[in-house]
């Protein structure tokens, strides 16, 4: 659902206050003259249109690259205001500081900043397998890809999310904390979004049966369970 650029300069764009995807159209275009390169596109002009949704007529904004053509054809849009984000659901049962974490992440990536969520995506990885008892005992748990690879062993999580858990999360969370600036592309972002979530879901879906999966396996103690959880507030103890 990402805004895009219609006939007209009309932009197609999620609309917070009418809550669902819909037109804004320009009121009025003001533009810099500036000869620059935006995406491989030598461009003459930036363009930012100042917009009104048809539906509610709050207003919005664009920054908008243009080779000096007609820019509602050919322009290129960089950004829209109001940002979309992309908030999944969560089990009511995930702990409030992963919720917040994840949120978080949701946030940054709703403007763009793609290595701060793709750093934030692994934190709530990591902040989910310590709260279920997947911590460094000895020699044992040392880093998150042991814990994954646990939880996997477990049964907890299968062994395809526990390939996507290393390769679209932790790969990708480790590349932006440890390696060298790159850029971080929508697209990985939102795998990293999605199979989060889906952790998350495994984790607390089913709570009750996931406890008892714990418990067997000695990850948390079972006067520590709560098999009726129905709220964010608790959680189990791991054991350390
Ligand atoms: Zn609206």
């Amino acid at each position: 659902m990402k805004p895009v650029i219609k006939e007209n300069g009309v932009i197609s764009a999620f609309c917070p206050d009418c809550g669902v995807l819909s037109n804004f159209t320009p009121v009025t275009t003001p533009q810099v003259s500036k000869n620059h390169d935006f995406n491989g596109k030598t461009c003459s002009f930036i363009l930012y249109p100042f917009l009104q949704c048809v539906g509610c007529l709050r207003g919005g904004i664009a920054k908008v690259h243009s080779g000096g053509d007609n820019w509602t054809t050919t322009g290129i849009l960089e950004w829209f205001f109001p940002f979309y984000r992309n908030v999944a659901p969560l089990p009511p049962s995930v702990p409030d500081d992963v919720v917040a974490e994840f949120r978080e992440a949701e946030l940054c990536a709703s403007f763009g900043a793609n290595r701060a969520a793709s750093a934030l995506f692994r934190s709530v990885l990591e902040k989910t397998l310590k709260a279920n008892g997947y911590v460094r005992q000895g020699q044992n748990l040392r880093d998150l890809q042991s814990k994954i690879d646990e939880a996997a062993k477990d049964g907890i999580i299968t062994e395809a999310r526990r390939k996507r858990a290393h390769d679209e999360i932790r790969v990708l969370g480790n590349d932006v904390l440890h390696d060298d600036w790159r850029i971080v592309t929508d697209d990985e972002v939102e795998a990293a979004h999605h199979y989060t979530q889906r952790i998350l879901e495994d984790f607390y879906d089913e709570r009750t049966e996931v406890e008892k999966i714990l418990i067997a396996n000695k990850r948390i103690q079972a006067q520590q369970s709560s098999p009726q959880v129905t709220t964010s507030q608790t959680s189990p103890t791991p054991i350390t």
